[in-house]
């Protein structure tokens, strides 16, 4: 999985999932262009990224918002020159059951997980289209497959990756670039903590390999379908969430 002489820009890349795929596409000798809305923790990464030898930039950018996504295009084309690899990973929570579901925690939640990947893919696929390669790597949910209660707006947001993913694989497919999502299930990250220890030991009864994934785990399969020899797999959901998918109903 060589990734030498790429570049590639992950949303939400200073913590969580998204640090570990970035590292791991830095590791497979990819240039990594770290976007986060928090400007201290993109620093770190990038830092983190430069210190393997890899070029590296942050771009601090709200990804829900279509004039900070221009902005930041420009910034990442005028400093590393391409962009081959596109991860949407930013996303948020705001949980709660929908008769007590605010139009602003629908909106919110919407607008940073659906419409930023629209809005971000939408920007780099000129550049792909014209040299014919390209990378779109979402991240969507096991809770986009089966539903959650008290998450009607995060749910819909990744069964809403999905459906991106599916179209944009039909529309680019031609032109060398592939686009597909990752199902992950439960992963320990700042996301996943914030459920408490109760709720955390509840679901692992729910996923047959009977632990918690990592970032690592979600890291290693972006880093597949980043690779050249994932070049005939398109418009794909993989889950990584230890069996719970299949096991869910
Ligand atoms: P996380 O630890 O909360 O990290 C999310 C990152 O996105 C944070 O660095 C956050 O910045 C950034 N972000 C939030 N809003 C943003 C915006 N408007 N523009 C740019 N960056 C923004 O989450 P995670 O657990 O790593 O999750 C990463 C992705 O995987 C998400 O799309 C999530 O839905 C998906 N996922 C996670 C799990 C899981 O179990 N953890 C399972 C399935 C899918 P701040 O630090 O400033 O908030």
């Amino acid at each position: 999985m060589d990734l030498t002489n790429r570049v590639a820009l992950v949303t939400g890349g200073g913590r969580g999932i998204g640090q570990a795929i970035v590292m791991r596409l830095a590791a497979a000798g990819a240039g990594v262009i770290i976007n986060d809305i928090d400007q201290a923790s993109a620093e770190s990464v990038a830092a983190q990224v430069q210190a393997t030898g890899r070029p590296s930039l942050a771009v601090v950018a709200d990804v829900s918002d279509a004039a900070s996504v221009a902005k930041m295009m420009e910034t990442a084309l005028a400093a590393l020159g391409r962009i081959d690899i596109l991860v949407n990973n930013a996303g948020i929570t705001r949980d709660r059951i929908i008769l007590r579901m605010t139009d602003e925690d629908w909106d919110k939640v919407l607008d940073i997980n659906l419409k930023s990947a629209f809005l971000c893919t939408r920007a780099v696929l000129p550049g792909m289209l014209k040299q014919r390669w390209g990378r779109v790597i979402s991240l969507s949910s096991v809770v986009g497959i089966c539903g959650n209660p008290g998450q009607v707006n995060y749910a819909s947001s990744k069964a809403g990756i999905i459906g991106l993913t599916r179209a944009i694989a039909r529309e680019v497919a031609s032109r060398g670039i592939t686009a597909n999502a990752l199902a992950p299930g439960f992963i320990d990250t700042e996301m996943t903590q914030k459920i408490g220890e109760s709720v955390r030991e509840e679901v692992k009864k729910r996923i047959p390999l009977g632990y918690l994934g990592s970032p690592q785990d979600v890291a290693e399969a972006v880093a597949f379908f980043a690779s050249p020899e994932a070049c005939y797999i398109t418009g794909q959901v993989l889950s990584v969430d230890g069996g719970m998918a299949g096991a869910w109903w």
